[in-house]
């Protein structure tokens, strides 16, 4: 299989070609087509396999093709919370490769360093916002941050954001997220907290295993 057999948008593959991306690994090829379908995805896998591609070229094939069927207002559309600051740069720098000609922008939060800049880029309207836990639910609650407009949700590393504490900010930052969007939850492992919490998420979802 290649990533054209996956029926995605002009613009994102040839941003995978320039990455040098020929063929979908495991978790792309499994995936992507649940995810193009509209259905929540559990995924139980690890970092290293692919997995931020898994779920960005979807959510940027999809946010693409509903810009150029109508002239909208930009809006964080799509949100991805993840442990760290690393991964969550990780996350940005993948993002805006595979959206390079898509005119889509993204940008990331996190805490430890001062809101100024993050602010700024926020009010500049973004469409896709990769966050940590803390520094996300700081911002929202200085009402610099809507998730009223959210159409697609990622909880990565849903099992080191428990080990890290974040449970209770993870569940007030779900509470915020509108009841109509696709959900999107991954973990490394799948302890019972983290059963329960991806219910919470989770609509009628499909799993892939790694
Ligand atoms: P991840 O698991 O998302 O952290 O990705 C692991 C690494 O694999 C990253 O360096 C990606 O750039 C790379 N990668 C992801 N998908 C592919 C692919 N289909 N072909 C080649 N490399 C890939």
């Amino acid at each position: 299989m290649t990533f054209k057999d996956l029926g995605l948008a002009e613009p994102i593959l040839k941003a995978l070609e320039t990455e040098g991306y020929t063929h979908p690994t495991p978790i792309q090829s499994q995936a992507i087509p649940i995810l193009l379908k509209g259905k929540d995805l559990l995924g139980v896998a690890q970092t290293g396999t692919g997995k931020t591609a898994a779920f960005g070229i979807p959510i940027l094939h999809h946010l693409f093709l509903a810009k150029n069927q109508q002239e909208r207002r930009r809006s964080i559309k799509a949100l991805v919370v993840t442990p760290t600051r690393e991964l969550a740069i990780q996350i940005g720098e993948s993002f805006t490769a595979y959206g390079r000609h898509t005119g889509l922008r993204n940008t990331v939060i996190f805490g430890g360093v001062k809101q100024g800049k993050q602010v700024n880029t926020l009010k500049n309207g973004v469409d896709i916002l990769i966050a940590t836990p803390g520094r996300l639910l700081d911002l929202m609650n200085q009402g610099f941050i809507s998730l009223q407009d959210i159409e697609y949700a990622v909880l990565d590393e849903a099992d080191q954001m428990l080990d890290m504490g974040f449970i209770h900010d993870i569940k007030k930052i779900i509470a915020k997220l509108p009841p109509k969007r696709q959900s999107l939850f991954f973990s490394a492992t799948m302890p019972k907290t983290i059963v329960e919490l991806s219910r919470k998420i989770l609509g009628d979802f499909e799993q892939v295993t790694i």
